[in-house]
């Protein structure tokens, strides 16, 4: 029971720690404790017919096992330092961006190879979303879809099971600090390792909140990101889509001066359920494959709500208004853009009148009794604001699904190895607080394994 490396977590972050580490020292003994499903055992069972929303499986085959939140993602690798996370504030910017390129790399050698790298460098829209008050972020995104994305990963999983000891349905239920590095403790056995990478996710934030508390490592929490997911035909977005797949634009309110961003585009994608803590709030995704595409395109609405003293649990806001939305309608709401202007609910009728189907089978009502107002004027701010660069976007018959929302992890206090106050514990990916995206969870795996590798 004893190893070199133990890494607690296998979604990018742990996956691409495994990868980088077999890759400069094969002699290293790692395990990787998971406390979701194999990826062939992932299955969520809504099935739309017979389990028709969330029955809060004991793992979440959605947000856990093997590839972590990002295995039924829509699989797009952002190659930027301007969202995704603050990893450069750690390593700089420019090793951040190579460790980004080096995971893209891997994912082209794993079953990536073909697909399609789109980039903001040179756009023209990015001069006519300015003369709207727009912001078009800048970065390349390897889009590999869902199909692809799961590909890589099962070519992933199949090139490192003999090379690296996986524990499938075993969640860690405790880190303690020992003469020689650490002792892991999961389903009553105890397993030992030098190094200790912990790398798990939004599912595992509350389990990392303990772990820190226990190892009286500091942390912080401001910041949760709130919103609604907006479907509308795939044609309003088509110009801006097909050349550069996902935009990410920035926008900031005249009334109060708050940021909201688009997040997420998926250009004829689906809107998806998502379920966090037991919480269901709204995702979405698209697929490469042709015949799996829909007529819509989805993306989310999100404005920044960062809290000052003495309020410090920013998630627990979020939360709170997303159990709204499960309380008033049984999982997520939808509502037209045209029935949230006019004030009143949107009903089956109604939408079923549109001329949009929905991809999402929620629950018609009304979003103005769930979103503080503030959130709700920023984001028809922001619609109206897109609808310049995107006409059509402030059409009536826009759903809007809520709530979204973007929850960070606590920051949690590590140095530019990513390494803890305690030698040899390494808090990596979205778990640490640092990362929000697959590409900058990865490379802070790679960045880890090299630290742990140079040492060994
Ligand atoms: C539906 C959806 C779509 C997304 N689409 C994109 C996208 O297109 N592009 C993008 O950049 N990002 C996307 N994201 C976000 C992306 O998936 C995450 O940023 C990324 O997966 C973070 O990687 P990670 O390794 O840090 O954590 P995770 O992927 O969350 O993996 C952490 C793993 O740790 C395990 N774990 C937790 N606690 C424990 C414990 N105590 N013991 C053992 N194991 C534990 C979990 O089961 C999980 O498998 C999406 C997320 C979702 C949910």
């Amino acid at each position: 029971m004893q190893y070199d490396v133990i890494i607690v977590g296998a979604g990018p972050g742990g996956i691409f720690a495994a990868y980088e580490l077999m890759q400069l020292n094969s002699e290293l003994k790692v395990a990787v404790f998971e406390a979701g499903h194999a990826l062939n055992k992932r299955k969520c069972p809504i099935d739309g017919e017979k389990i028709k929303s969330c029955i809060n499986c004991k793992t979440c085959s959605i947000m856990s096992g093997f590839g972590g939140a990002g295995a039924f993602s829509d699989g797009k690798y952002n190659i930027t330092n301007d969202f995704g996370g603050t990893l450069y504030e750690y390593i700089g910017k420019k090793q951040a961006l190579d460790l980004m390129n080096y995971v893209d790399k891997i994912n082209l050698k794993f079953g990536g190879e073909g697909t399609k790298l789109y980039t903001t460098a040179g756009t023209r829209f990015k001069s006519i979303c300015i003369q709207h008050d727009l912001h078009l972020l800048d970065a390349s995104v390897r889009h590999l879809g869902t199909d692809i994305n799961f590909i890589v990963l099962e070519n992933l999983y199949a090139y490192l099971k003999d090379k690296v000891e996986f524990f499938f349905d075993t969640p860690v239920s405790s880190i303690a600090t020992e003469e020689n590095g650490y002792a892991i403790l999961c389903n009553d056995k105890t397993y030992h390792c030098k190094d200790c990478i912990v790398s798990v996710g939004r599912s595992g934030s509350k389990w990392m909140e303990s772990v820190c508390k226990e190892l009286n490592i500091s942390t912080e929490s401001t910041r949760v990101d709130i919103g609604v997911r907006v479907e509308l035909p795939a044609t309003v977005f088509a110009h801006l889509t097909d050349e550069l797949y996902e935009s990410k634009i920035a926008y900031r309110t005249e009334k109060y001066g708050d940021k909201v961003r688009t997040f997420c585009m998926n250009p004829k994608g689906s809107v998806v359920n998502e379920n966090t803590n037991g919480i269901i709030t709204v995702n979405g995704h698209s697929y490469e494959d042709p015949e799996k595409q829909t007529e819509n395109t989805n993306f989310a609405l999100l404005v920044a709500k960062h809290f000052s003293e003495p309020f410090k649990d920013s998630n627990g806001y979020g939360e709170s208004i997303a159990k709204l939305s499960n309380m008033l309608g049984g999982g997520v709401i939808v509502q037209r853009f045209g029935d949230l202007i006019r004030g009143r609910r949107s009903t089956e009728s109604r939408i079923e009148e549109a001329f949009i189907t929905p991809t999402l089978n929620a629950t018609p009502g009304d979003l103005s009794l769930v979103l503080p107002k503030r959130i709700l004027d920023g984001i028809i701010e922001m619609i109206y604001a897109l609808d310049k660069v995107a006409p059509g976007t402030a059409n009536e018959d826009t759903l809007l699904y809520g709530v979204e929302v973007k929850f960070y992890n606590m920051e949690v206090e590590v140095d530019k190895n990513l390494e803890s106050k305690h030698k040899g514990l390494y808090i990596i990916g979205d778990g640490s607080g640092i990362t929000h995206s697959l590409s900058h969870a990865s490379a802070s795996g790679v960045h880890v394994a090299r630290n742990i590798a140079e040492k060994n």
